[in-house]
């Protein structure tokens, strides 16, 4: 994960910790080398440009040049300021409410049926709950087969209405089913499209709005860095989503998604997809990532 990123930015400390005597020109040098990687990991300019900056200022706050081991303490400055870009503190998910619903959004080949069966699992196994699982897909059969597929993989319930094309129509019967079969979460997948448009858009909202769930999460495919960005944007200005869910972190992805989506749409990322198989999801640590990308 991020091996490419946290190569540059050891490389970047290099100067640093190799010197005996650190200088201004040496702690800027790694400001540039730092910035450099943030730019090959396709976080956007202004994200690199303004962490460097806050960087620098918390350099010469704790005047970084008279310390003892000034490269020890500029990786940790470094490592605090990754944590806070990608979010400070863990943030959970609201399962308030009787049944909880969530709402999953986002593009078609995120991960979105995937993740639904994941966290369906994990809230089944980890938190005791008795998910329900929705498909909301009306127009791919294929997709409210996969999500069948996963229900019977993990062995929790999938409702489905396959004559119906009505998306808020299924939803809200799925609701009513769940509160009457005992079932306190509902999880409920919906039809993405290859890229944004106003049809997906309007769907979406339309089920946001007639269901209010306690949780909308959009889920991205982090290997699509700034374009997930794009995407995560304008799914927010819809839907005012309540977290971001990273997919394949597993695979050779360059961090930028990961790195620049807090700032931009002020939203945590809640869970990670770190693999194909069901069990293969994380609570998202901005701490024990960015300790990770420093090693
Ligand atoms: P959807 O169209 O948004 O519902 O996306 P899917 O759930 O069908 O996922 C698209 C593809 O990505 C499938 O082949 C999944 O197996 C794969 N996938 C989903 N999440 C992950 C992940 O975290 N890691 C990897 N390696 N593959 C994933």
């Amino acid at each position: 994960m991020f091996n490419n990123l946290s190569d540059k930015l050891d490389k970047a400390f290099h100067v640093l910790k190799g010197h005996g005597s650190i200088t201004e020109i040496n702690v800027a040098e790694t400001l540039k080398e730092v910035r450099r990687a943030l730019l090959d990991a396709d976080v956007n300019y202004k994200i690199a440009k303004d962490f460097t900056a806050k960087v620098k200022d918390e350099a010469i706050g704790q005047d970084v040049l008279t310390t003892l081991n000034p490269g020890q303490l500029m990786v940790k400055i470094v490592k605090d300021e990754l944590a806070q870009l990608m979010g400070g503190e863990a943030s959970g998910i609201n399962l308030s409410g009787n049944p909880s619903i969530i709402l999953m959004s986002g593009l078609q080949g995120s991960g979105k049926t995937t993740f639904s069966g994941k966290l369906a699992l994990f809230l089944k196994n980890k938190k005791s709950k008795q998910p329900l699982l929705v498909a909301c897909d009306v127009y791919r059969p294929a997709a409210i087969n996969q999500l069948k597929v996963v229900g019977e993989q993990i062995g929790v319930e999938v409702y489905t209405e396959e004559d119906n094309k009505n998306p808020v129509e299924i939803a809200q019967n799925a609701i009513k089913y769940a509160k009457a079969n005992g079932k306190n979460t509902v999880i409920i997948d919906t039809a993405g499209r290859l890229a944004v448009d106003e049809e997906m858009m309007n769907e979406i909202s339309n089920i946001h709005k007639a269901i209010q769930p306690q949780e909308t999460l959009f889920v991205v495919d982090s290997m699509t860095g700034q374009d997930a960005v794009n995407t995560a944007k304008a799914f927010n200005d819809i839907l005012n989503f309540d977290g971001v869910i990273l997919t394949k972190l597993d695979g050779d992805t360059r961090g930028g998604a990961a790195l620049s989506i807090k700032s931009v749409v002020n939203k945590p990322i809640k869970f990670i997809g770190t693999g194909e198989k069901m069990e293969a999801i994380d609570i998202f640590y901005p701490e024990r990532m960015a300790e990770r990308i420093l090693g």
